[in-house]
């Protein structure tokens, strides 16, 4: 029997919030995965540096995964002071977890449409599956018929209808699953508390607390 397909979520984390905690639990659920590992972006390529500093982002995600035994937080990409890319980080999974052991990276449709402007994207597939999740029931299908050929080639060859693909085989499909509409974004999340508004229900209490206290993205 294969081993329990392991979730992966980048991201830069800054801060982390509730659509990423969302995002994650329902790809656990609905996928069966074992556990999600939240591997939080050193300096990210194609974004600008982050405004909390690495230990901040750290601190922040280990209190919102505090308590529930099915999130990690995986630090190997932060400390890094060159480029990271996912691929790279996947490789290193890879090499730790063995050949057989599934991989399932995590990404909402937002991200996924960008992929083949990401390092060596087509390696991701040999590494690992991925599963996108959709927000609100907007088709995937429809956006992506609007993005590249290439992407748009693989995601048709890969599509899979059913999370068990990803328990029988260590790599290579697309899944795609729900998730309901939650309208947040860190890059909002930073403009409330610029200007001094409540960031509550947004994030976890723990969070809030921790972004209040150190007074960040004020
Ligand atoms: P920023 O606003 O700074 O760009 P962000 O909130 O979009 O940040 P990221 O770190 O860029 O967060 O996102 C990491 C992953 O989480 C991406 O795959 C993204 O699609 C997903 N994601 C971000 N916000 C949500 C949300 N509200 N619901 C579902 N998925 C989300």
């Amino acid at each position: 029997m294969s081993p329990v397909p392991i979730g992966i979520l980048g991201g830069t984390f800054d801060p982390i919030h509730n659509g990423h905690l969302r995002l994650a639990q329902e790809a656990l659920e609905q996928c069966s995965l074992g556990v999600i590992r939240f591997v939080p972006g050193g300096t990210p390529p194609h974004r600008n540096t982050p405004r909390a500093s690495a230990e901040q982002r750290l601190d922040m995600v280990r209190l919102a995964l505090h308590g529930n035994q099915s999130f990690e937080l995986d630090d190997r990409e932060i400390f890094r002071i060159d480029p990271c890319y996912t691929v790279d980080t996947l490789s290193a999974l890879r090499a730790e977890l063995g050949a057989m052991q599934p991989l399932c990276l995590l990404m909402g449709g937002d991200a996924f449409l960008t992929l083949d402007s990401w390092h060596q994207w087509k390696q991701l597939f040999e590494l690992s599956h991925i599963v996108v999740v959709q927000r609100g029931g907007q088709p995937l299908g429809n956006a992506v018929n609007g993005a590249s050929v290439p992407l748009r080639e693989e995601y048709q060859a890969r599509l899979a209808l059913a999370p068990r693909i990803l328990h029988e085989s260590p790599a290579g499909a697309v899944l795609v699953v729900d998730m309901p509409v939650l309208e947040i974004s860190a890059t909002d999340i930073r403009k409330r508390c610029a200007e001094r508004r409540s960031i509550r229900y947004l994030v976890p209490d723990s969070v809030a607390d921790y972004i209040k206290f150190h007074h960040f993205y004020t």
